[in-house]
């Protein structure tokens, strides 16, 4: 299962109302959540509900499907209904397909106010709809789709555009007494992302959804995205994450678990402490710290793993660690809790560091 504890919450949580997304909670202190949204048709339930599974099995928590044509709405009930994870409609254009999502027992719909024709005149129906079937509302602003009204008034998507969007467009429900939102305003630009989230923190109580839209190809959109969360999850503010990828989708789940780890929000596993190697180095260290995460992959007690290249921060780093190995002469010194438990010769680290892991495990387990 997720590990709910946080580790060493690197600041105080921004106070927000809560929301259910199925069983997840959002805001209100509840664990930052992971979520990844599918490149299927949405309409091919089977191939949908498979790369549901493989998200799921990679730590997602809620998942996002897509919904722009009939056929992808009839398809909602049985994903939903399927699905390990809760499931979120993403409705754009068509006002119609928000009440299917609803009607379809979605655990949330996302709308995205900006492109959706007389938004206004509608939101008393879906604030109804919504509110008869307990399910929440995000309202997504994307630089991308913004306001007309708002593209006129600001000249272009600023922090300032995006905050007024979404504040108006909450306001809307907030009319029709419906409050059980979350929020996003993504931009491409990490700078006025994290800006927009910062106004928009101080400005609502409602649990926000982070993300970094049109993020790019895997290396690019890991560090925008690193880098924003960071920013706004060191300050607090944050409740679910979105990291958007152009790569599968279980890529963007481990990046956003790495995150949420790295800032301490969630309980680390496999952290693996290795050095960047250098002119000392008595050992390939890229490839033996290879061969150890792919050798300790999936390992479900958290273990900090030092591997490092020669003595001289070898042994300090691998005497901090749960297990390490500093290397040497064509052996390793394999550490574990801060002793020298023995040194094997070089072909031999990777399969001791495994063994010795093993064994850390067992002890640690609950029998
Ligand atoms: Fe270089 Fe040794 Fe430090 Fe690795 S541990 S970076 S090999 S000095």
């Amino acid at each position: 299962g997720v590990p709910e504890v946080p580790a060493r919450p690197v600041a105080p949580r921004r106070v927000s109302r809560q929301i259910h997304v199925g069983p997840v909670a959002v805001g209100g202190g509840a664990p930052v959540s992971v979520q990844s949204m599918t490149t299927t048709r949405t309409s091919d339930v089977g191939a949908t509900l498979q790369q549901i599974a493989e998200l799921t099995a990679s730590g997602c928590q809620i998942v996002r499907v897509a919904c722009p044509t009939q056929d992808d709405a009839d398809a909602l009930a049985t994903i939903a209904r399927k699905s390990q994870i809760p499931v979120i409609a993403d409705i754009h254009f068509q006002p119609k397909y928000v009440f299917a999502a609803i009607e379809a027992g979605c655990a949330a719909v996302r709308v995205n106010p900006g492109n959706i024709k007389k938004f206004d005149d509608q939101v008393k129906e879906i604030a109804g709809a919504a509110k008869d079937h307990g399910t929440p509302i995000r309202i997504g602003v994307n630089a991308g789709s913004l306001d007309r009204r708002l593209l006129q008034k600001y000249g272009k998507a600023t922090p300032e555009a995006l905050v007024e969007s979404a504040l108006w467009e909450a306001s809307l429900f907030e009319e029709h007494g419906f409050r059980d939102i979350k929020i996003s305003v993504k931009h491409n630009d990490p700078v006025v992302m994290i800006e927009a989230y910062r106004q928009l923190a101080e400005s609502c109580d409602y649990p926000l959804h982070l993300g970094v839209t049109e993020a790019g190809p895997a290396f690019q959109g890991t560090i925008k995205s690193a880098v924003a969360f960071g920013a706004l999850l060191s300050r607090g503010i944050g409740d679910t994450i979105r990291v958007s990828l152009s790569a599968p989708p279980a890529e963007e789940v481990k990046v956003g678990i790495q995150i949420l780890e790295s800032l301490g929000l969630r309980e680390r596993r496999l952290e693996i402490v290795s050095c960047p190697s250098c002119g000392r180095a008595q050992v390939d260290v890229y490839k033996l710290a290879e061969e150890v995460t792919a050798g300790l992959d999936g390992m479900e007690v958290p273990l900090r793993v030092a591997v490092m290249g020669c003595v001289v921060n070898g042994p300090g780093e691998a005497r901090e660690a749960d297990l390490g190995v500093a290397s040497g002469n064509g052996k390793g010194q394999i550490f574990v809790k801060g002793e020298v438990v023995k040194t094997v010769p070089e072909s031999k680290i990777v399969e001791t560091l495994i063994e010795e892991a093993m064994k850390i495990a067992e002890r640690t387990s609950p029998a």
